[in-house]
């Protein structure tokens, strides 16, 4: 039996699919599995038993044309992911069957079923212990990958509004066992690591504690790696944890700042921002530059409470406090979060074409009605951040500064990189967005 696993194209972030290896490890050993990435390949029609795709919300569509190519030629096509969780009943007008939440523990019943010819309409399940699963098949992932992913928590406990994490993994932290991580690690080739975890640290003396072992224990194991994650403000509490990450290998820690108003943040219910006040960001960033870890500050635009003057505010604390990388979007109300039913409930999302409109969710585009500007002038704001973020000016003063607060050539180097790979896609963005207005223009 062949089961081939689909990872659908994800413009915006090319990494490599780890649930498709790890659904590649729990299928049983006397069936031959594929992942064929979309990232890297054209999905055409290959000879399988069964299909499996996952998928983001915003490759929903792709993920929906493929499960036709592979129905239409008689193959079962069964989709996970969390958008396929969230709106399973949608899913199951392009597919046969829908696996929501996580997958270990009802992977085994789902391929027993397929087996006896009994697959049914959907499988639940539960949120189990993150221990003692099978190792994700690295192996299997496509080889022009030049960044390895691995996750050594799910969960996150807090409920900021736009956000669905807490919807697809819990809003309890489950962390792995750090020795099972560790032998992860040396099963992955790649010397860059992305840990996939919602948040690294997490929140309290347990979660400290076992970062601690975790980073400890990562540099024991001289794997000579380097990492980077994503975490809360708190990342930057505690010089010890810092040290700890930074020897193990951390060498970038992506912040959702996201608003630098108390309004913005309690409109989002971005309690930890609250507490520790805008004032503490570049505290914060300074801290964590001192142990030669640089950090990409996201922020939001398009809140309720947002105006053209709160959002030439934030355009402003960005570009003075010369945050190492910074990374800009819209708000976006991802199906199930408590944004998109506020917005649905007054009636506000515009791109409702379902599921056509789903690749706008990409966070690179206004999908619904903000409520003190039109959409058209907070894609304008949009575009004056973005442009006043990336002169070269602004790119080569955010530069010297990380030089400053790391010291670190090596650090600077890579924040550098990476400002410049942003300018690139974001220069890509803008001329697409001066393209649109010159149709539109022509249309009027
Ligand atoms: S945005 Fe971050 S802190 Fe907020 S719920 Fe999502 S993962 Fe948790």
């Amino acid at each position: 039996m062949k089961l081939l696993l689909i990872n659908p194209n994800n413009a915006f972030q090319k990494y490599p699919p780890l649930s498709l290896a790890i659904i590649a490890s729990l299928t049983p050993k006397n069936w031959e599995v594929e992942i064929l990435d979309n990232n890297f390949d054209k999905v055409t029609f290959k000879p399988a038993d069964l299909v499996g795709i996952t998928s983001f919300t915003c490759t929903a569509n792709k993920a929906y044309e493929f499960a036709k190519l592979y129905r239409d030629n008689n193959v079962k096509v069964i989709m996970g992911g969390i958008h396929a969780s969230i709106l399973p009943d949608e899913a199951l007008n392009y597919v046969d069957s829908v696996v929501i939440g996580e997958a270990e523990g009802i992977w085994d019943k789902v391929i027993t079923d397929f087996e006896k010819g009994e697959l049914k309409k959907t499988y639940k399940a539960e949120l189990l212990p993150y221990q003692n699963w099978p190792m994700p098949r690295h192996d299997l992932l496509h080889k022009s990958y030049t960044v390895g992913v691995i996750q050594t928590s799910r969960g996150c406990p807090f409920n900021c509004d736009f956000c669905s994490v807490s919807l697809f993994n819990g809003n309890q932290y489950r962390h792995r066992p750090v020795d099972e991580v560790i032998e992860e690690l040396k099963t992955i080739k790649a010397k860059t690591i992305f840990i996939l975890d919602d948040n690294i640290l997490g929140v309290g003396k347990k979660n400290e504690e076992r970062a601690m072992e975790l980073f400890v224990k990562i540099k024991e194991a001289n794997l000579n790696k380097s990492w980077f994650s994503f975490a809360s403000i708190n990342f930057a509490d505690k010089p010890e944890i810092l040290k700890a990450a930074a020897e193990s290998g951390c060498y970038m820690i992506f912040i959702g700042f996201e608003a630098e108003e108390e309004e913005q943040l309690v409109e989002m219910n971005k309690n930890l921002n609250i507490k520790a006040g805008a004032n503490s960001y570049i505290n914060a960033v300074k801290r964590i530059n001192k142990y030669k870890i640089y950090v990409m500050g996201g922020f939001i635009i398009g809140f309720d409470t947002d105006t053209k003057e709160t959002i030439l505010r934030r355009k402003k604390f960005i570009l003075k406090n010369k945050i190492n990388t910074v990374g800009l979007a819209y708000l976006t109300p991802l199906p199930g979060t408590v944004s998109y039913k506020e917005l649905e409930k007054q009636n506000r999302i515009v791109n409702n074409n379902y599921p056509t409109d789903w690749n706008k969710y990409n966070f690179a585009n206004v999908v619904y009605k903000p409520k003190n500007l039109t959409a058209s002038e907070l894609n304008k704001l949009f575009y004056e951040i973005i442009v006043s973020i990336y002169t070269k000016k602004n790119i080569f003063l955010r530069t010297f500064y990380t030089l400053l607060q790391t010291r670190s050539i090596r650090i600077t180097k890579l924040a550098h990189h990476t400002n410049m790979k942003f300018l690139k896609s974001y220069q890509n963005a803008y001329a697409q967005h001066l393209k649109n207005q010159q149709v539109k223009n022509n249309i009027k």
